[in-house]
């Protein structure tokens, strides 16, 4: 049985108030608030048990480091991989992609060589292809979403020229919601030979994740939205890709031998860990992603569907809101503006004086607000903690809102 008064008991930040009134915490797609036992782990980590890892032989070194590699075997369950080696530590989805541009897109791949992106990627996932663009000369290629927001399979696989290196992919769109069938493009892009990045930073929040049977060559995480501590996070990566990355951060812990005249690098994945870990971060995350597998995921999923589909119910009654991302199977994270041309800005203050908290802006999504032919908009996005009754707390504010610019 989900219970989600006992989940919210778990986090202590959600008890607080904002402005006088209860907080109601929609911005969970920038960042999600933590249960006390990942802050408990933190406390206990940075108070009994810390030290570096890897590289002590004393007590709390071995300690640390067991406690720290730990995490690795953690997220392979969350991941549903077939072994914790397969799994790559770093400090979120940024350096996640970064790490794939220049330790296997830039060794692999040559001027005139083509990526595809979808147009709803996060910049995370399209700054560091530009980076290739302008540095190698490869192609950027993208492919359109529908006007619910849907991104077709078949569209990204018919994108695919003998040129075709990379898809670059998010699994769930951090501003509309929608859910891509990352399964069908990595099984299409496998024939042709072309690897498939998926970019889950949103996904594995919402969704049970299983990389075996989605296929993809990288599979990135980020801890901070999965109810972990920020500057964690992991990339899957499948073992034959390995073979084909070169490390791109140099330093301690990713050798085996350093001479003056030259290098032996450790095994992946450490080869690809350089210098002191974010140590007390992965335990967090790895306490995080086993609090979400005690609720279980579907469950999770099952609690943020029905969360989605009451607020779809009621936003189908009020004319004077346009949701962008209609997909009836998508995440629960709605970006919407307002009649009456209010900015996104000037909407998410007066929600804040409710105690509401959402983000406005852009969403780290330029070519998507092209795109959709916005400048910004406002986004509420639901977590495990979230209530029908913030749903109404939400759209009661939002009535507000648009009384005063009407
Ligand atoms: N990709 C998506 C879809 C996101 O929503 C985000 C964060 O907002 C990122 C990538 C970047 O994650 P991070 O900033 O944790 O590296």
């Amino acid at each position: 049985m989900y219970d989600v008064n006992a989940i919210r008991a778990d986090f202590p930040i959600l008890s607080r108030e904002v402005n006088g009134k209860p907080l109601v915490y929609l911005d969970n797609g920038a960042s999600a608030q933590k249960p006390q036992v990942v802050i408990d782990a933190i406390t206990r980590a940075y108070s009994q048990e810390y030290a570096n890892v890897h590289r002590g032989l004393h007590f709390l070194s071995n300690l640390a480091t067991d406690n720290y590699e730990g995490v690795r075997a953690k997220i392979a369950r969350f991941l549903n991989a077939k072994s914790e080696d397969e799994i790559v530590f770093n400090s979120g989805t940024t350096e996640g992609i970064n790490m794939v541009a220049y330790s296997w897109a830039m060794p692999n791949m040559k001027a005139g060589d083509e990526i595809i992106l979808s147009v709803m990627e996060h910049h995370a996932n399209i700054v560091p292809w530009h980076f290739l663009r302008e540095r190698m000369g490869v192609v950027l290629k993208w492919v359109d979403v529908d006007s619910t927001g849907a991104l077709d399979p078949q569209a990204v696989l018919d994108a695919i020229t003998d040129k075709t290196k990379l898809i670059a992919v998010t699994h769930m769109s951090n501003v509309l919601g929608t859910k891509v069938d990352v399964k069908s493009i990595c099984t299409g892009a496998r024939e042709k030979g072309v690897a498939v990045l998926v970019d889950g930073s949103q996904a594995a929040v919402h969704l049970p994740v299983d990389v075996q049977d989605i296929g993809a060559d990288f599979y990135a995480i980020t801890g901070h939205k999965l109810y972990g501590p920020s500057g964690s996070g992991a990339i899957h990566i499948k073992p034959e890709r390995f073979a084909e990355m070169r490390p791109f951060i140099g330093g301690g812990d990713m050798i085996r031998e350093v001479a003056k005249d030259g290098v032996i690098y450790n095994d992946a994945p450490m080869k690809f860990e350089a210098g002191t870990p974010g140590i007390v971060q992965m335990i967090g995350l790895g306490v995080a992603v086993d609090y979400m597998m005690g609720h279980g995921m579907d469950a999770i999923a099952a609690h943020e569907d029905s969360l989605r589909d009451y607020a779809v119910a009621k936003l189908n009654g009020l004319n004077w809101v346009q949701v962008q991302g209609t997909t009836p199977d998508k995440g629960a994270i709605f970006s919407f503006t307002i009649d009456g041309a209010a900015h996104a800005h000037d909407i998410s203050t007066i929600l804040d004086k409710r105690g509401v908290a959402v983000r406005a802006g852009q969403h780290c999504t330029g070519p998507l607000m092209e795109h959709m032919g916005l400048n910004a908009t406002c986004r509420a996005s639901f977590g495990m903690y979230n209530t029908t009754d913030e749903v109404d707390v939400w759209l009661d504010a939002l009535e507000l809102a648009h009384e005063l610019f009407a």
